[in-house]
């Protein structure tokens, strides 16, 4: 759970990333940047903002901010009916991102810029991506990824995105964020 406040303003400072980033974007856009704490109540330690700019029934265009070290826990977008999950892929804007898949365990150093919750972070095979570097997920792939230390703007493109059914390693995740006044 987050604060309306903090909420407000995180909101605020991704919009920053955002334009540092050179990120055009609407007045109304502007408005809706998304905010989750995975129910983790630690945003500085786990969390992503998100611009979604189309989701349709087939495919999908967002732009994730990652703050400063800021971790989108590790997860996996299963099998919905038909549909064999969401591919995925994450091309990088501005910034540093660690990116970490099936293949290796996880080496001390990736160890040790986990701040906690340590258990559930499995996968370790680490991808470092800077701007203009993208990867390609398939569907079902575990995978998590860290900030570097000045944060991350991602263009992310993908099939539908249906966040609220995505699995994650960590029991205490709830993928939707709630907010307290
Ligand atoms: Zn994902």
């Amino acid at each position: 759970m987050i604060t309306r406040s903090e909420l407000k303003s995180a909101q605020r400072r991704a919009l920053e990333y955002l334009d540092r980033a050179h990120v055009v974007m609407t007045a109304k856009e502007r408005e809706r940047i998304e905010v989750s704490d995975f129910g983790l109540s630690k945003l500085e330690h786990f969390g992503v903002q998100t611009l979604t700019y189309f989701n349709t029934d087939r495919i999908c265009a967002k732009q994730i901010v990652l703050f400063p070290n800021q971790i989108c826990p590790e997860h996996w977008h299963p099998r919905v009916g038909t549909d064999p999950g969401k591919e995925e892929t994450m091309r990088i804007r501005w910034g540093l991102v660690y990116l970490y898949i099936p293949g290796a365990s996880l080496e001390s150093a990736a160890m040790d810029r986990i701040p906690e919750r340590k258990d559930y972070f499995t996968v370790g095979k680490e991808v470092i991506l800077g701007p203009g570097d993208q990867i390609t997920l398939a569907p079902g792939t575990v995978h998590w990824f860290q900030a570097g230390p000045e944060g991350a703007v991602i263009d992310d493109y993908s099939t539908t995105s249906r966040d609220v059914l995505d699995e994650f390693t960590d029991p205490d995740i709830v993928r939707t964020t709630k907010i307290v006044d």
